[in-house]
């Protein structure tokens, strides 16, 4: 048996390694665009993710020294659970989701994945077991086939139609003017925020990292495609650890523990049904959003 298992291990480390090396040009075009360079500790070490446990403690951070974003933000997402984090805009909400994907480094505290510190992981791992639908998603002049095939580039083309199906994206892709093989992007067919959030469903499914982030496009998108957006990423989020940022606190009701933030402090954390009968912070939110949204579809 040995002689048998041996070259299956050695194709699984191969593999590996060709992911691995995807995934650094990946962050490659993430740092380039996005980071002031955010470098490997000498010792650091790969992330070996069990269970997905996320912690923040204590975390502040500043995009510059004359301004302070955060401010000794704590909080754990337990492993599998969902958890929204809602306030103003402007609050820190996003810059949250950076730093723990690490294209920032905290000024201080930490942030601990499965009680691994993340500022002493190697970023090629961090990666790997973060999967990301941005606010803004990156689209390359490609066809859309081969823009959802990025989330994982060795993924068959039968893996990439499966999660096209799983992002609600068939009846999309089957509209435009060629199909699949539509070029999308800079030099072709310019796609809506909601339709590049898809995209990028599509591309977390594929890549089928432990821990999925979800930063809701802006309010931009009616209310109904919003809702479908995220019941797509609630049906890809079973089983997994996820954090969802959302601006339509409807959408997220169900979450097992919602973080208000304001002005870059957690001012309040429990469930829909407990933090209304707080009557703080998100109980206002609520009520405003409750007024507004009577206006909308
Ligand atoms: P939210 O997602 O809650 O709307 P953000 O986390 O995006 O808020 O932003 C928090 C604050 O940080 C805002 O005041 C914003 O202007 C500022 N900010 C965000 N990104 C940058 C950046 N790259 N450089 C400097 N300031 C930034
Ligand atoms: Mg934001």
């Amino acid at each position: 048996t040995m002689q048998i298992f041996m070259p299956l291990n050695f194709l699984g480390f191969v593999y590996r390694e060709i992911r691995g090396a995807l995934a650094n040009i990946e962050n490659l075009f993430t740092l380039l665009s996005k980071s002031p360079g955010v470098i490997d500790n000498q010792d650091a070490k790969p992330l070996v993710i069990s269970k997905g446990n996320v912690r923040f403690e204590n975390v502040s951070f500043g995009y510059g020294p004359d301004r302070q974003i955060l401010h000794n933000v704590s909080f754990r997402v337990p492993a599998g659970n969902k958890v929204a984090i809602v306030g103003p805009s402007g609050a820190g909400k996003s810059t949250i989701i950076k730093l723990l994907f690490r294209f920032y480094n905290a000024d201080s505290g930490e942030i601990y994945i499965d009680e691994q510190p993340v500022s002493r992981s190697t970023q090629a791992s961090l990666r790997q077991a973060i999967g990301i639908v941005p606010q803004d998603t990156v689209l390359f002049n490609d066809s859309i086939f081969e823009n959802i095939r990025y989330g994982n580039p060795p993924a068959s083309d039968e893996e990439v139609y499966q999660a096209i199906e799983h992002a609600h994206l068939s009846d999309f892709i089957n509209a435009l003017p060629q199909g699949k093989d539509t070029k999308v992007g800079e030099r072709g067919l310019k796609l809506s925020g909601g339709e590049k959030q898809r995209v990028a469903i599509a591309r977390t499914i594929l890549k089928g990292a432990p821990i999925l982030l979800f930063d809701e496009a802006t309010s931009s998108l009616d209310s109904q495609s919003e809702h479908a957006i995220l019941s797509a990423f609630r049906e890809i989020a079973v089983g997994h650890t996820s954090i969802v940022i959302a601006h339509r606190l409807s959408t997220i009701v169900d979450a097992d523990s919602i973080i208000v933030i304001q002005d870059g402090r957690v001012v309040e954390q429990g469930n829909h049904a407990l933090l209304l009968a707080n009557n703080g912070p998100y109980y206002h939110l609520w009520n405003t959003q409750q007024k507004v949204n009577s206006k909308d579809v």
